[in-house]
């Protein structure tokens, strides 16, 4: 028998060097308002959250969460730490269920399943350290040799420097990429040919037989993306990412029910009852949790097994371990993404300066050990100094 003994948080604010993101680097909800103060507010993560389950004999499972790190960090330590103290860690599944329900009043989406899937995470961690064996082995075990991973940067930026990044990618051997868009509708039809600029410039470089991936960040509304998805379907995209906000199902249904571009979303979207509601409507053809955002490894699987059932490939959001092992371990999950890893920008690529244990991609895929336990993370010491705890 053994027990969490303890709940432990950190929140990991980077105080390194931050490149700047330029104007109209990329789309995002805040481009939907009048343009006051700073519209990249809503899109930038310089925290990450570690949250280490401690069980009684002293092993350290480790989670992570990083929207809202701080607030995710309270609605830990205040609510989630005291329901799973004492509890058996094999027991994920009621442990799961049990904080889902004690908050289910404020917790069901956002913030609350945002802590509880640091949790999850940890518990996750801490199961594969004591079984000795890596999480993916205990979720399904291996189902490819590697996993293919897609290059997903390319943000909007002047198209020579466009095309550079892109060829570089093309040169490390990545066969499939993922570029963001610069418009939206308050910028009409100037907007519209800046994008199609864009697509064509990153066409241009990675040729016909490679995958192409766009994102808008839910950055759109539903008129300018029927206006502008008819002229990007010579592009032939693989899918349309995020084009609406997530709470816009039904604007969802209307653009995949187009036809034309696949749309892809999730990563804003929790629990498997919220991806049964957008498999059930037909609302997006790829699905893209975040095992750190949708409820843990626990949610996340049960919705591979929905999602598997009704032919919905699930491509989640990031790549990073925690989905990395949920990746592998199923059929269904046909590849990753991959965020290169460059100077802090947005703050996709502070979980590769906070954490060791990463795998690298070589030609376009990575792999995971068989012979590293858990999820095979520990914290970065070569770039702790960067970072302060809060
Ligand atoms: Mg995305």
């Amino acid at each position: 028998m053994t027990i969490i003994k303890d709940i432990k948080t950190t929140v990991f604010k980077w105080v390194g060097d931050v490149v700047p993101p330029k104007s109209n680097f990329c789309t995002n909800p805040m481009d939907m308002m009048d343009g006051k103060g700073d519209n990249m507010d809503s899109f930038r993560f310089h925290q990450w959250l570690i949250c280490e389950v401690i069980s009684d004999d002293g092993t350290i499972g480790i989670g992570n969460a990083a929207l809202a790190p701080e607030v995710t960090k309270k609605a830990i330590d205040t609510y989630l730490k005291d329901l799973v103290i004492g509890e058996n860690p094999y027991d994920n599944d009621y442990i799961w269920e049990k904080m889902y329900r004690n908050t289910m009043a404020w917790g069901r989406k956002g913030i609350g399943m945002i802590g509880i899937s640091a949790i999850d995470i940890g518990i996750w961690d801490l199961i594969g350290k004591k079984e000795k064996k890596p999480v993916f082995k205990l979720l399904g075990g291996r189902t490819k040799d590697r996993i293919p991973v897609y290059a997903s940067k390319l943000y909007s930026q002047p198209i020579h420097n466009l095309q550079i990044e892109a060829e570089k990618y093309l040169n490390d051997g990545f066969k499939m990429f993922k570029m963001r868009f610069g418009w939206g509708p308050k910028d009409k039809e100037y907007g519209i040919k800046k994008n199609l600029e864009l697509v064509n410039a990153v066409r241009e470089v990675i040729g016909d037989e490679c995958d192409l991936m766009l994102e808008a960040y839910m950055g759109w509304d539903l008129e300018y993306s029927k206006a502008i998805i008819p002229k990007l379907t010579k592009f032939n995209p693989k899918w349309l990412e995020e084009p609406l906000i997530p709470d816009d199902i039904a604007g969802y249904i209307e653009l995949n029910s187009l036809g034309k571009i696949p749309i892809a979303g999730g990563e804003h979207e929790f629990n498997y009852l919220g991806f049964k509601h957008l498999i059930d409507e037909k609302a997006i053809s790829f699905i893209q949790y975040d095992a750190n955002r949708v409820g843990g490894i626990t949610a996340a699987n049960k919705i591979n097994l929905l999602a598997e059932k009704n032919n919905i490939p699930v491509i989640p959001h990031a790549g990073q371990m925690h989905n990395y092992h949920l990746t592998m371990s199923n059929n269904n999950c046909p590849f990753s993404e991959y965020f290169p890893v460059n100077q802090v920008e947005i703050g996709n690529e502070l979980f590769y300066y906070l954490f060791s244990g990463e795998p690298e991609p070589i030609d376009g895929f990575i792999d995971l050990d068989d012979n590293v336990n858990g999820l095979g993370l520990d914290i970065n010491m070569k770039y702790l100094e960067n970072f302060i705890k809060l």
